[in-house]
């Protein structure tokens, strides 16, 4: 799976999807198959890329951002961390990426140690002036996330999030995925059902 080439695509009269007309592959990733967790990552990296992107569209940033976790995943082992830092910065390349050093309605920025709402929708993080509802998203949380979104995903590899921690980011994230995409997201499902290192 995720096999990497050059695919001749064909426009079809009154038709969305193209023609795959030949693909000639270059990297079949391999070392991708056999390990079930790196396999339910790259299924997910890919299902995100392909329900965020716009159709017809050429994404370069996007697709050396992929390629780059997917060569990663290949060489290492599937990494909670190295998926955070992916996510994040998938949606930064999109233009989806989140305010969170300062409040997304008022645009007030010394929000310290302030418990702050999490309004994926409204563009990110909320101040206690703005608003007293919604899912509240603490400051080490905040923080954290404002770290991933920054880094590169060779800082990701030697990171180690602990668990509160992670699956504070990994929810922030998920409800600002689902503010960008319509339905279920297939992989993820199957990552959650999976368990271990998400
Ligand atoms: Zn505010």
């Amino acid at each position: 799976m995720g096999a990497e080439g050059q695919a001749a695509l064909r426009e079809r009269p009154g038709a969305d999807l193209l023609l795959l007309e030949d693909f000639d592959v270059e990297n079949a990733r391999l070392g991708l198959a056999g390990d079930m967790g790196k396999t339910a990552h790259a299924a997910y990296a890919l299902e995100l890329c392909d329900r965020l992107c716009p159709p017809r569209h050429a994404e370069p940033a996007v697709f050396d951002w992929l390629r780059e976790f997917l060569l990663r995943l290949e060489a290492g082992r599937a990494s909670a961390e190295r998926l955070r830092v992916f996510e994040l910065g998938l949606l930064g390349r999109l233009g989806f990426g989140p305010a969170l050093d300062r409040c997304a309605v008022c645009g007030r920025s010394d929000l310290g140690e302030e418990n702050t709402r999490w309004h994926p929708d409204q563009g990110g993080v909320l101040c206690a002036s703005c608003t007293q509802r919604g899912d509240v998203l603490t400051s080490s949380t905040r923080r954290a996330l404002a770290g991933l979104a920054a880094m590169s995903l060779d800082d990701a590899e030697a990171l180690t999030l602990d668990r509160e921690t992670n699956a504070g980011c990994r929810r922030a994230i998920s409800g600002l995925v689902r503010t960008h995409v319509a339905g279920p997201l297939r992989s993820l499902d199957f990552i959650e059902k999976m368990g271990g290192d998400r």
